[in-house]
């Protein structure tokens, strides 16, 4: 039986997400709670229910599905009951306008292979598939069935937090062209009060990569008010010419995030900012470009 795993989008002609134009896959799961997480509907491990309150018509089809009596509809609005909810999705299944919906879907590697090929056309020299998230690099067994399916047609890219274990992606580092490997915050105290982790292990994976000769590009997700400070941004100049790296690729925040974590039942807390203007990110790149280091 190939191996299975969850998937919240299949997103294709992007062009944000590695050279040329690409499909990007965003797999269910991270080890990381940022707290400007712009995709938290791919957080958790397990599926979720998305509901989208401006979709939904209060038929009470859903209350009526559901045996669990998970579903209760106050005034303009459906509540689930997250200790009752067993996550059957049957409410999903007989939602009239798709104001509740899953997560994500259940893909084998053969299947998500077979999809994601169908683009190869478009990809031209440069483009390729970016395995995305969540974090796709704490899936290893199911890359190592998933990435021979696709390596030799196209290009693969990774976006990741860099918090996994190299041992365990042995098999799997050498299908990957071009990692996209961010840094948030250089002190691993700092890391860890806003994502939850500290950083060691995860600028260890990003030493050895360049080590082991694996192209590697950093970004920097910039928040303002939370990493956006000369101090952090120095230190982070510091690292990347410590790594012999002499290139950042700067992340603005949007409030993207914010939207979707209106619809999802998250232990993400919204923020409450704007997105980062042009004349903001403007500014930190030229601070990057006095400390020696070129942003894009
Ligand atoms: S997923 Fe199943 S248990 Fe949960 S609310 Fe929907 S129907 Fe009820
Ligand atoms: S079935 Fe869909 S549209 Fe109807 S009340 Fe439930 S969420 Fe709203």
């Amino acid at each position: 039986m190939p191996k299975e795993t969850l998937i919240t989008d299949i997103q294709r002609f992007s062009v944000h997400d590695g050279p040329g134009i690409r499909t990007t896959i965003f797999f269910k799961g991270c080890p990381l709670r940022c707290k400007w997480c712009h995709n938290p509907e791919t957080l958790q491990f397990e599926n979720e229910l998305v509901y989208t309150k401006k979709e939904c018509i209060l038929c009470g089809d859903c209350k009526e599905a559901c045996a669990e009596k998970a579903v209760s509809i106050i005034k303009d609005k459906v509540y689930i009951d997250e200790k009752k909810c067993t996550l059957c999705l049957e409410c999903t299944q007989v939602c009239p306008s798709r104001a509740l919906e899953p997560a994500a879907k259940k893909y084998n590697s053969t299947d998500l292979a077979k999809e994601v090929l169908r683009d190869q056309d478009f990809y031209n020299t440069d483009g390729g598939i970016t395995l995305s998230g969540g974090e796709p690099l704490v899936q290893a067994q199911f890359l190592e069935e998933f990435l021979p399916l696709v390596k030799n047609a196209t290009h693969v890219a990774a976006e990741t937090c860099g918090y996994w274990s190299y041992e365990a992606l042995n098999n799997v580092l050498n299908m990957i062209d071009l990692f996209l490997f961010d840094i948030k915050a250089a002190e691993s105290k700092r890391h860890e009060e806003l994502t939850g982790k500290p950083n060691d292990m995860i600028l260890k994976n990003l030493e050895k990569l360049i080590k082991d000769g694996r192209q590697v590009q950093v970004r920097m997700p910039v928040v303002q008010g939370f990493n956006d400070d000369t101090d952090n941004l120095a230190k982070t100049s510091d690292l990347l010419k410590s790594f012999g790296l002499k290139s950042i690729t700067l992340l603005p925040y949007h409030t993207l995030g914010e939207v979707k974590l209106a619809k999802i039942n998250s232990d993400i807390s919204p923020l409450n900012i704007r997105s980062m203007s042009k004349k903001e990110l403007g500014k930190i790149s030229e601070f990057f470009k006095s400390c020696g280091i070129e942003s894009n």
